[in-house]
């Protein structure tokens, strides 16, 4: 089983939108996945389309087995921020790990996990994504980033934030709401394959890159 780490050059860059549309089609080529979201934290009225939600329903999986239950926080800040806040218990990165359900098992099958926020927006106690990478071995870390005006700065920047943090897997950056129409996008598209990122503008070429390695 491979394991595909989702993140973001921040929040709300269409982690989620790319999830569930790359595991849609991968069930759609056989392949079996999983989805899992260690620790969500939303506005109590966008529960029923929480993180956790979406991805179940890619991935045919109850929302629980994505996110176990007790990791839901009605709050929107960060995780760990939305626990102390609420007066629940601190966790830690090894407790999320702990928790993840167990997903199909044998060499084809992939889990896709989704960080929170950005790689260095708090996701427990004592770590982030990038320290999740890390702890769950990812084979693939996924990088949406904006397609359009700043996106060369997040990408080098969230990179780095892995690199830096001893992260090896492969990565792939999927610009989001890319327009081969709009100049900006097409010359940030050949900045960042210049500066040597592999690149995806939509999910289906995601989920070809990630069934041909
Ligand atoms: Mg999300």
């Amino acid at each position: 089983m491979s394991t595909v780490l989702l993140s973001g050059t921040a929040t709300d860059v269409g982690k989620t939108w790319w999830g569930r549309a790359t595991v849609d089609i991968l069930r759609a080529h056989g392949v079996a996945v999983a989805a899992r979201k260690p620790a969500q934290s939303y506005a109590p009225d966008e529960l029923g389309t929480t993180d956790a939600e979406i991805l179940a329903h890619a991935s045919g999986e109850p929302a629980e087995t994505v996110c176990p239950r007790h990791r839901w926080y009605p709050l929107p800040m960060a995780p760990p921020m939305a626990a102390d806040a609420l007066g629940l218990p601190s966790f830690t990165i090894a407790d999320l790990v702990a928790e993840i359900a167990p997903g199909p098992t044998g060499p084809a099958a992939m889990r896709v996990v989704e960080g929170a926020g950005g790689p260095r927006s708090p996701l427990a106690a004592d770590g982030d994504t990038v320290t999740l990478a890390r702890a769950l071995e990812a084979d693939v870390v996924v990088l949406v980033a904006p397609a359009g005006l700043g996106t060369i700065n997040a990408v080098r920047l969230a990179t780095a934030a892995f690199s830096d943090g001893g992260v090896g897997a492969r990565l792939v950056v999927a610009l989001n709401r890319y327009d081969a129409a709009e100049d900006l996008h097409r010359r940030n598209h050949g900045w960042l394959a210049a500066d040597g990122f592999a690149l995806v503008t939509t999910p289906a070429e995601l989920a070809t890159s990630l069934i041909e390695h």
